[in-house]
């Protein structure tokens, strides 16, 4: 799942629920991942709305991930699993489809996570997907511990609503592969990587969130370019 869909939600979900009596924060993936990087942008973005700038972005992968979630739902019904990964799965789609898992930690704060595709075993074991569209081969690239922690959440999250889970998620990384034969489309590499579950109770993780947000604003990272380009100029203002 892209961060920028994820931070729409984010930002849609805030703002629904700060127009109800009591305001919830809903923190996120992206959120625990914002703060692993520089808990003072996550503190800024959350308690005062202010972002790092992006700048131009592609949103080619959001399209890739739209096309991948309708393709994937067009042999839902059908009962089978999408000739792209026959054969690499031993379990059918879940029908119906849950998309978006929410846990409220108490009346100020909760967690939500929005899981691309989840496979059901024959035992009844929910398995979250995550989609990832790759610009380089995937099969010889390590697991990053973002995408390690984005699968233990989604089992966290599922589990928390009453899902019986499996001890694993998957990765599945679509790859256009290098070809001049285009005419019948492009040919794409599909890999899957199973993701064994490393941490079972993520809720220390989003209190050390959730305790960074209560405190006062955190230092500023010395590393951080943005940051040092700022403290340069604004002498100048
Ligand atoms: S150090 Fe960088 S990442 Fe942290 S607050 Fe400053 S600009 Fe943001």
């Amino acid at each position: 799942m892209q961060k920028d869909l994820f931070d729409f939600e984010e930002k849609n979900l805030n703002k629904n629920l700060s127009s109800s009596k009591k305001k919830v924060t809903w923190l996120s993936h992206t959120a625990l991942e914002e703060l692993h990087r520089c808990p003072r942008c996550f503190w800024l973005s959350y308690k005062e709305g202010i972002k790092l700038p992006e700048g131009i972005q592609s949103r080619l992968a959001n399209r890739f991930d739209t096309i991948l979630k309708r393709y994937f739902d067009s042999y839902r019904e059908k009962g089978v699993l999408p000739p792209l990964i026959e054969g690499k799965i031993k379990a059918k789609l879940q029908s119906p489809f849950k998309e978006s898992y929410y846990f409220k930690l108490n009346e100020e704060y909760g967690f939500f996570g929005k899981v691309d595709e989840c496979f059901v075993d024959d035992e009844g074991n929910h398995i979250p997907v995550d989609f990832k569209t790759a610009s380089s081969d995937p099969r010889e690239k390590q697991i990053l511990l973002a995408y390690q922690n984005q699968i233990d959440e989604y089992l966290f999250l599922m589990e928390e609503n009453g899902k019986k889970v499996a001890d694993f998620g998957y990765l599945i990384y679509f790859f256009p592969q290098m070809s001049i034969e285009l005419t019948n489309g492009f040919p794409m590499i599909v890999h899957i990587v199973k993701i064994e579950r490393k941490v079972k109770d993520i809720k220390k993780r989003i209190d050390a969130a959730i305790k960074i947000l209560q405190g006062p604003i955190p230092k500023s990272s010395p590393d951080c370019v943005y940051c040092n380009w700022f403290l340069r100029v604004k002498k100048y203002y």
